[in-house]
């Protein structure tokens, strides 16, 4: 009970703290999360079967799936564009047992099954297995769902190795959707918005852009009864006849929610880069705390590592780029090519969050530009980032420890182990299997790792139907949750690409189905 109670006012207090941004930010004057007792309006501006806050993509296969259900629905979108992160995103989607696996892989008797039990293990126990089921168990019919829709899939995948999950886990499953060549890239997302959206309005869907949803109206005895919003200045109050389903995605770019939730997504925007949409700020998450709603599965982030170096090439169009990761102490400690945000995790789990780089004149002579990263290449010659101090140089490996600030003795040891490794063809520490090139050609460079971070993880506590619940484990009657504003289905850092777009679908579908199925209030 106590704990109950804790729980509750650090709920109420991280409610506050939404309001404190609102003041201070893009969101000036919408209230967020500032009452849990609004009263209905006497009279609506607008009023649908289903509203959906946030026109990204779980919001967009909520409205298309609610139009298939015969309810009316409208989308309230803050931004002047649909699409939110997902039209940023490469739009790579996980599912076991398609067609698309059966015929571009390997792998043809993968099965959902073993999808959901390298989710779950990648998890560290901390997911919702019904969640997780439920998105892999799904997975293979919603691909046929967004083929039936006009997309298509051109190549398929997998995720680097994860050390403890069962490698028989980790088949290939991450689908490249077509139109954009068969390598992953960021943007290739905005076909599958588009196509998406299309279908969406072809088929009656309403979507109001530049209406930013600040607060839920709730009456205690129907439940969740509409929102109120911003459109051009003025408020206007939304009816939902059957319910509200929050598609805001995660607190990617709130400092305040990220501090007191998401230590790695904190220093993210403190230290690194952060690439979602720039209107998600956990608005929907803070809005149905203030309704009393419970969180899960917050704490992990999509981190990426900024540059290529030492990393497992995170396209099939790139190559391995020869180096290391240290500590502040010049210590190895993780495997570099594992999936990008096990790496990024352990990353920041370091003293300070420090991590270097270590690589060698035969590595910059890749050239900048394939060196440098995903997010940012490097000029050609690194000439630009030594000057900057982006990368420092030095003529040996212990002048280098000296001019980074990390233990030289450890350095000159841990380079000449992967020296002598690599000459043997086995990493004796961590067996990487990428890049197995000795750092033995002189001058020698460093650069510190930082995130490029791709959203949060966690949010809105939800039920295997989508319904949000409250702090006492209650349904909020008529609020829904999907994609990466509801949490419990990811653990403490992302399991790999296409599980986020495997969750729009999932639970943009879901929340839908449920809420179409409730009755009208009135
Ligand atoms: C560069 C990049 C590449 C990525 N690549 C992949 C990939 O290939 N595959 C994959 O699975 N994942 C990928 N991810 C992650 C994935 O794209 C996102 O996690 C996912 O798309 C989020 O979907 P969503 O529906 O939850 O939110 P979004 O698609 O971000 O939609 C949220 C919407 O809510 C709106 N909104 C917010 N607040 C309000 C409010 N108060 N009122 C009204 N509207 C509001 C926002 O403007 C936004 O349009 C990538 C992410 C990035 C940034």
């Amino acid at each position: 009970m106590a704990d109950k109670i804790g729980r509750r006012s650090f709920i109420k207090k991280m409610a506050a703290a939404g309001a404190t941004v609102v003041g201070a930010g893009v969101l000036a004057g919408c209230g967020k999360g500032s009452s849990s007792d609004s009263k209905i309006p006497a009279n609506w501006d607008k009023e649908a079967d289903v509203v959906v806050v946030g026109g990204g993509g779980t919001g967009i296969v909520a409205a298309l799936t609610a139009r298939e259900m015969g309810s009316s629905v409208v989308v309230l979108e803050k931004a002047a564009v649909v699409g939110g992160s997902t039209a940023l995103s490469g739009g790579v989607i996980q599912a076991a047992g398609t067609k698309f696996q059966k015929e571009l892989t390997e792998y043809k008797d993968d099965t959902p099954e073993k999808h959901y039990q390298y989710w779950l293990q990648a998890a560290e126990g901390l997911a919702d297995p019904e969640l997780v089921k439920g998105m892999a168990d799904n997975a293979p019919a919603n691909i046929d769902w967004l083929v039936k829709q006009g997309l298509t899939y051109v190549s398929v995948y997998g995720v680097d190795p994860i050390p403890y999950v069962d490698p028989e886990l980790m088949t290939d499953r991450i689908h490249v959707p077509g139109g954009a060549g068969k390598a992953a890239k960021a943007g290739t997302g905005k076909i599958h918005v588009d196509i998406l959206y299309k279908q969406a309005k072809n088929k009656g869907a309403e979507f109001m852009l530049e209406t930013e949803v600040g607060e839920l109206i709730y009456d205690p005895k129907k439940g969740v009864v509409g929102v109120r919003a911003q459109k051009g200045g003025k408020e206007i109050a939304v009816k939902a006849k059957k319910g509200v389903i929050l598609a805001t995605s995660g607190f990617d770019r709130n400092k305040d929610m990220a501090k007191a939730l998401s230590p790695q997504q904190y220093w993210a925007l403190e230290t690194g880069q952060v690439f979602t949409a720039p209107t998600n700020t956990g608005d929907g998450i803070r809005m149905a705390m203030a309704l009393g709603a419970d969180l899960a599965g917050v704490g992990g982030t999509i981190g990426v590592p900024f540059y290529n170096v030492a990393i497992a090439p995170l396209s099939t169009n790139l190559p391995e780029v020869p180096g290391i990761y240290v500590n502040k102490y010049g210590l190895r400690f993780v495997n570099e090519a594992t999936h990008y945000a096990y790496c990024m995790r352990a990353v920041f789990n370091q003293e300070g969050h420090e991590a270097w780089a270590i690589f060698d004149e035969e590595t910059k002579n890749m050239g900048g530009e394939v060196i440098g990263g995903i997010f940012k290449p490097w000029s050609h010659d690194l000439s630009k980032e030594v000057a900057d101090g982006t990368i420092v140089r030095a003529g040996t490996i212990r002048e280098l420890a000296e001019k980074i600030g990390v233990n030289a003795d450890n350095l000159e040891y841990t380079v000449n182990r992967w020296n002598s490794d690599t000459a043997k063809g086995r990493d004796t520490l961590f067996n990487k299997q990428v890049g197995l090139k000795p750092l033995a050609r002189a001058p020698f460079y460093a650069a510190k790792v930082k995130e490029g971070n791709l959203g949060t993880c966690g949010g809105l506590k939800i039920n295997t139907k989508g319904q949000v619940v409250n702090v006492d484990g209650q349904v909020i009657p008529r609020l829904y949750a999907g994609g990466m504003c509801a949490g419990g289905f990811i653990g403490p850092y992302y399991p790999g690409s296409g599980t986020a777009i495997a969750a729009t679908v999932y639970f943009g579908r879901l929340c839908a189905q449920n809420a179409c199925g409730e009755k009208p209030w009135e």
